[in-house]
């Protein structure tokens, strides 16, 4: 069995601005690491538009319409105060980003990929169950996970995310759930400013990493093994979901952390081996963010290499 490529060409469609960070250059970057010859094992798949019922499982009815209607037939309209921008595209874009999220859980639940990542965007993580934000338009991870749920009777699923950000909309939808978990590593103070190591959900299903800015491996490690992993082998999910941002790479022009690639590779074999103990090795990853894109290219290589890895 073989790690699976989840991707659509409408996901370079999704076009915010010739100065915004989250441009499509970011996708072409991924998918170009990926089609090295040292990854002809990958199998490649299209991915298919999310539906209506996956959305809201995370969303609210009148924010998906808002959504909708908001997406212009030329130039751009506005989602919130200024970052999340649409473009006639990005409805596609952000449609194949939740399908590609939930056919990567379908494949690796029903046992015909080993593990899959989705090189999709725009991220999702930021997005709130009835507001875009940072980006982020809908949810793809936390949609994704209550998919899980409903489609195949998951109960308990995990989502790591060690983005250079706090991801707020998925914490927000999973910690009054006691069998959803949300653990995160992220630059603090920062953007959003949610992520506090006191915010531990309804029943220390949140853990929250904040690392102050000039953080590398040392720390980013450390904190892994001593308080994530331990509280992931503790929660035992049947589904290991990671939002896979590349911001906290040391070459990224956003983030202030500075994680190397062999960083990316080492959480995820650890990633790897806790869902090997109680998820059946089941894992699905999601890309987030990651705006150097070299840094961005080689942080999701070597990710990637470490999914794939016999
Ligand atoms: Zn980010």
């Amino acid at each position: 069995m073989s790690t699976w490529i989840y991707t659509h060409e409408a996901c370079l469609d999704h076009r915010p601005g010739p100065h915004h960070p989250e441009g499509p250059q970011r996708l072409e970057a991924v998918l170009s690491a990926l089609r090295a010859r040292e990854f002809n094992d990958l199998r490649w798949e299209q991915a298919p538009m999310g539906s209506r019922t996956q959305l809201e499982r995370v969303h609210d009815p009148d924010y998906i319409d808002a959504v909708r209607e908001a997406a212009p037939e030329q130039g751009y309209s506005l989602l919130d105060a200024g970052d999340t921008i649409m473009s006639p595209g990005t409805w596609e874009a952000v449609m194949r980003c939740v399908g590609a999220a939930c056919a990567a859980v379908d494949a690796v639940v029903d046992g015909r990929a080993r593990n899959a990542f989705c090189a999709t965007r725009p991220c999702g993580h930021h997005a709130e169950r009835d507001r875009a934000m940072g980006f982020c338009v809908f949810n793809q991870v936390a949609i994704a996970a209550l998919h899980a749920r409903h489609a195949h009777g998951i109960r308990r699923v995990a989502v790591v995310d060690f983005d250079v950000h706090h991801g707020n909309g998925t914490q927000h939808c999973f910690e009054n759930d006691p069998d959803l978990f949300f653990g995160s590593s992220h630059q603090a103070p920062f953007y959003p400013g949610t992520g506090a190591a006191s915010e531990r959900g309804v029943a220390d299903n949140v853990l929250n990493i904040p690392l102050p800015r000039g953080s590398g491996s040392d720390a980013f490690r450390r904190h892994m093994r001593q308080d994530m992993l331990p509280a992931l082998e503790r929660f035992a999910p049947e589904l290991l979901i990671i939002s896979a941002g590349f911001d906290a790479h040391e070459l990224d022009p956003l983030g202030g952390l500075a994680f190397t690639d062999e960083d990316y590779a080492w959480i995820t074999r650890e990633l790897m081996a806790v869902a090997a103990g109680s998820a059946s090795s089941r894992v699905v990853s999601v890309l987030e963010g990651g705006y150097s894109l070299e840094g961005l290219a080689t942080g999701t290589a070597a990710h990637v290499r470490a999914l794939a890895q016999p």
